[in-house]
């Protein structure tokens, strides 16, 4: 029987199986993904920004905890965070959920730097829509960098990586070993392990056997990203109008383009987490229709340059969230362990940096 199993090869899952080894001293460690390379689903298909509390003036603790954990983050990943960009938040001055004043009152509580921003990207900026610019510091990350040094990571710790390998069910087998049955190729094979370890993201719940799903309930947002060549008075920067019907632009280091996404046009579809809707089908049979020129057409309202930008390609990925978190957009993570089968944990990370309160919670755990 070997010591765990970890489902999913996102940021997460491989993080987890880098501490259960290194850190927890398991022996024996495999992390199972279906797709065909590791951090390919919601750890590439994201706005590759490194938070650092801007964006969550309705969630106190998120915008905290970011506070504390992106210097963790740049910390142990120099290489894939990218600082070579001026990060630019607006305040729009209509539909607004926040004032300038309040932005300003909640950047000073949680200790974020401000400070207004020079008159030549204020020019950028159309100032009967736009009331105030703020310069601040805020990162972006490489996932494809990070995605090579996950790999790295797991290689020299000895983890045993399954790819284009989907699990499918999880069962308890006697008092403390659970089992997997997992499909490649056409083919299912069982496994029996002490521990397991579900970091699936959007596939948390879909699952059958003897998994009883998470007490936590989810929503998941079909979502666009476009990805865009940026003209050249905005290629330095990165752009976020706060808070409402408005628009993030944030250098994407994967691809060197600019990801562009709209608070009204991102989310194509929503939908509440059940157990037999497996959002990644739905993601698979939808047109994926792109809503660019929707996007692009209000933000040159904005900021004229925008106008400008040359479309390349679209990111589209499921992003889940909980619904609890759906009016003030925090993203706390979520860390279950399931009363009916003790050593399976489910983890759901709402932002990449999350993952140091995931290892936190780890650490309380008596896991051996
Ligand atoms: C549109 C969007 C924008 C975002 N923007 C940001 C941002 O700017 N900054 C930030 O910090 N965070 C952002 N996030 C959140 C961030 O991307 C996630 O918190 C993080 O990537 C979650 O990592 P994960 O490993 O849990 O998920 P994933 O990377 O999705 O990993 C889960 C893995 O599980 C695999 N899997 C699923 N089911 C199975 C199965 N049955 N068997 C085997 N494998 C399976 C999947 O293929 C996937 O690779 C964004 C997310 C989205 C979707």
């Amino acid at each position: 029987m070997q010591d765990a199993i970890v489902i999913g090869g996102g940021f997460y899952g491989s993080m987890i199986a880098l501490y259960l080894m290194k850190v927890r001293g398991f022996k024996t460690v495999t992390l199972i993904e279906r797709e065909a390379v590791l951090l390919n689903r919601a750890s590439y298909n994201n706005q590759a920004r490194v938070h650092n509390g801007y964006h969550y003036p309705r969630s106190f603790t998120t915008a905290f905890r970011s506070r504390v954990n992106l210097p963790r983050f740049v910390k142990d990943y120099p290489d894939a965070v990218v600082r070579n960009f001026t990060k630019l938040y607006a305040i729009a001055r209509n539909n607004s959920k926040v004032t300038a004043k309040q932005f300003e009152r909640f950047c000073h509580e949680i200790g974020a730097q401000l400070e207004s921003a020079p008159p030549a990207m204020m020019k950028l900026f159309e100032p009967r829509l736009i009331d105030s610019v703020y310069l601040t510091q805020e990162y972006a990350f490489n996932s494809r960098q990070l995605a090579g040094e996950a790999k790295r990571e797991l290689d020299d710790a000895g983890v045993e990586v399954l790819l284009e390998t989907r699990v499918k069910s999880i069962h308890q087998r006697g008092h403390d070993a659970l089992s997997v049955i997992y499909a490649h190729g056409g083919e299912e094979t069982e496994r029996v392990t002490r521990y397991v370890f579900n970091c699936t993201y959007s596939g948390l719940n879909q699952f059958t056997g003897d998994f009883p799903g998470t007490r936590t309930k989810l929503k998941h947002e079909l979502t666009e990203m476009a990805l865009v060549d940026m003209p050249d008075e905005l290629k330095e920067l990165g752009v976020t109008v706060m808070d409402g019907p408005f628009f993030s632009m944030m250098p994407f280091p994967a691809r060197e383009l600019h990801t562009l996404s709209h608070v009204r046009y991102t989310p194509h579809m929503q939908w509440n987490d059940e157990p037999d809707q497996d959002p990644y089908e739905r993601l698979e049979s939808y047109d994926r229709a792109t809503r660019v020129d929707r996007m692009i057409r209000d933000v040159a309202r904005y900021m004229a340059p925008v106008a400008k930008v040359k479309y390349v390609d679209s990111l589209f990925e499921v992003k889940t969230i909980l619904v609890k978190n759906e009016g003030d957009d925090g993203r706390p993570i979520l860390f279950e362990q399931h009363p009916q089968l003790p050593h399976c944990y489910s983890v759901l990370g709402g932002k990449i940096d999350n993952i140091f309160d995931v290892l936190e919670k780890l650490d309380a755990e008596p896991i051996h």
